[in-house]
């Protein structure tokens, strides 16, 4: 597994597109990680708060750092400092606590709303109305200190390629929906974060911004 070849597989495989590669680099160590940066990477993302503070501890300061994974309130002052990007905000009281770690560190925190799209009960997100009913809630449209760039979502994990597109389409719709009906200054939608290892080729398909890729350039986390 040579790092530094897999990312310039992918990024040569998007060269053309306006989707980017957000290598994923949860539970991989440092060494590894440097492989990928000194290929040139600058972004990467973590799932978990206390990897991605002590990487960002150890690692280069020109890195952004993205957070995909389920995110706690009580965490958020943990990586509300330097965090580039939350892909995975699922409820209002989370952005609340988003919007005033923004306003402790004096900076606008941008944020991806995470849908629900898989057919399964074990993968966290909003509903398209709840989507809605977020968008509606005055509480919501007062948080001066975040930025909904966009949605985020994760498909079912199935070999069934049709389910999988029928997913992101969906995804693709309610965004490209919210991006001409929405008017409100702290929602920008320019992001659509869809597409993992196993199925990266059909979320670019839908619209894809962003592919979220692990195990494609890192190896098996096993
Ligand atoms: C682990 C993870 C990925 C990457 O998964 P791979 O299948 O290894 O590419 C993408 N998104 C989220 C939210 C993850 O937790």
């Amino acid at each position: 597994m040579n790092i530094a070849e897999n990312i310039k597989r992918f990024n040569d495989e998007l060269a053309g597109t306006t989707c980017r590669l957000i290598p994923i680099s949860k539970t991989k160590p440092v060494s590894l990680i440097m492989e990928a940066y000194n290929s040139g990477q600058r972004i990467f993302g973590e799932n978990k708060v206390q990897d991605l503070a002590d990487k960002y501890e150890e690692m280069p300061k020109d890195i952004e750092w993205h957070m995909v994974g389920h995110l706690q309130t009580n965490k958020v002052k943990y990586i509300a400092p330097f965090v580039s990007l939350i892909h995975s905000v699922d409820s209002l009281k989370l952005l609340k606590e988003i919007n005033k770690q923004g306003i402790k560190n004096d900076r606008i925190i941008s944020c991806l709303l995470q849908i629900h799209i898989a057919d399964e009960t074990t993968k966290f997100g909003l509903s398209e109305t709840e989507l809605f009913q977020l968008f509606d809630d005055n509480e919501f449209k007062q948080l001066t200190n975040i930025n909904i760039e966009g949605l985020m979502g994760m498909a079912t994990y199935t070999d069934d390629e049709n389910q999988i597109d029928k997913e992101f389409k969906f995804l693709q719709t309610i965004f490209e929906n919210i991006k001409t009906s929405i008017k409100q200054p702290n929602v920008n939608m320019t992001e659509l974060s869809i597409g993992m290892s196993g199925d990266y080729k059909i979320a670019i398909k839908n619209g894809s911004t962003m592919i979220r890729i692990g195990t494609d350039i890192f190896g098996s986390r096993y």
